[in-house]
């Protein structure tokens, strides 16, 4: 589903990507840990067109993207995206937030939208917020909103960079369920995340990078278990 190929993506004079490799097949989770300013963010952002890659290829069901032919809407339809901030529109109601990219992008008439935006709200366990505005919902709700307006346009991969990073403690398990339960229905999926034991559980891969590479890959047992890099290890003992 998602093809990587020897990733490079610089800002100005500073390299960022520095030779990414990575491949996703369909229904699979992976989760990338690593620590800050390793790239992680800016790998998730060239995988829907947020940044324009400086070289190499990525293919999302066998389209590169790095083609200038591609129709960065259609991709980003395809590729949802769930930010640390949930970045919803608070002069919106949820309902008017989640039905947007339906209605403008794909133009869907504003019922049918409508009628396909209710389930996706009971979904996230927020079915009777749907006329409500942002600001009167936690930070764990708008987070739930935020995913149910990127189901909205019916990905075939949901990325999410760190999702729970700005909830405060209590609030975070209600979203990692709503992310368990995408993983369970077979989304395929690109977590970044600082949940140490959501990665175990749920990732059928663990990535850990730093400096702008992939240091290392494997499942969440032996990552977490028994790191083989030196790197990856210093990591985890600060973190877990
Ligand atoms: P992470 O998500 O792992 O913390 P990021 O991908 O956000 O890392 O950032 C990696 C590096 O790229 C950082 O040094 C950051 O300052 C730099 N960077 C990210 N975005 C930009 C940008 N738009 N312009 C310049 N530098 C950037
Ligand atoms: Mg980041």
């Amino acid at each position: 589903m998602i093809n990587v190929k020897d990733l490079h993506k610089s800002f100005d004079a500073t390299e960022v990507l520095r030779g990414i490799s990575l491949n996703v097949k369909e229904k699979e989770v992976v989760c990338i840990i690593g620590p800050s300013g390793s790239g992680k963010s800016t790998l998730l952002r060239c995988l829907n067109l947020l940044e324009e890659v400086t070289s190499g290829d990525v293919l999302i069901a066998g389209e590169n993207l790095t083609d200038s032919r591609v129709n960065i809407n259609e991709v980003r339809s395809r590729v949802g995206m769930v930010f640390q901030h949930f970045n919803l529109f608070p002069h919106m109601t949820v309902l008017e937030n989640i039905t947007l990219g339906p209605k403008k992008i794909k133009g869907i008439k504003k019922r049918e939208a409508e009628d396909a935006a209710l389930p996706l709200l009971a979904k996230v366990g927020l079915g009777d917020k749907a006329n409500v505005y942002p600001d009167s919902l936690s930070g764990g709700q708008k987070q739930r909103v935020a995913i149910a307006r990127s189901l909205a346009m019916n990905p075939q991969i949901m990325l999410f960079d760190e999702p729970t990073s700005a909830l405060d403690p209590e609030l975070v398990g209600d979203v990692l369920s709503v992310i368990k339960d995408l993983a369970r229905e077979g989304m395929t999926m690109v977590v970044v995340t600082h949940e140490m034991g959501f990665a175990r559980e749920v990732g059928d891969r663990v990535i850990f990078m730093d400096e702008g590479i992939v240091m290392e890959e494997n499942t969440p047992d032996k990552i977490f278990g028994e790191p083989d890099n030196s790197r990856t290890k210093e990591f985890l003992s600060k973190v877990l």
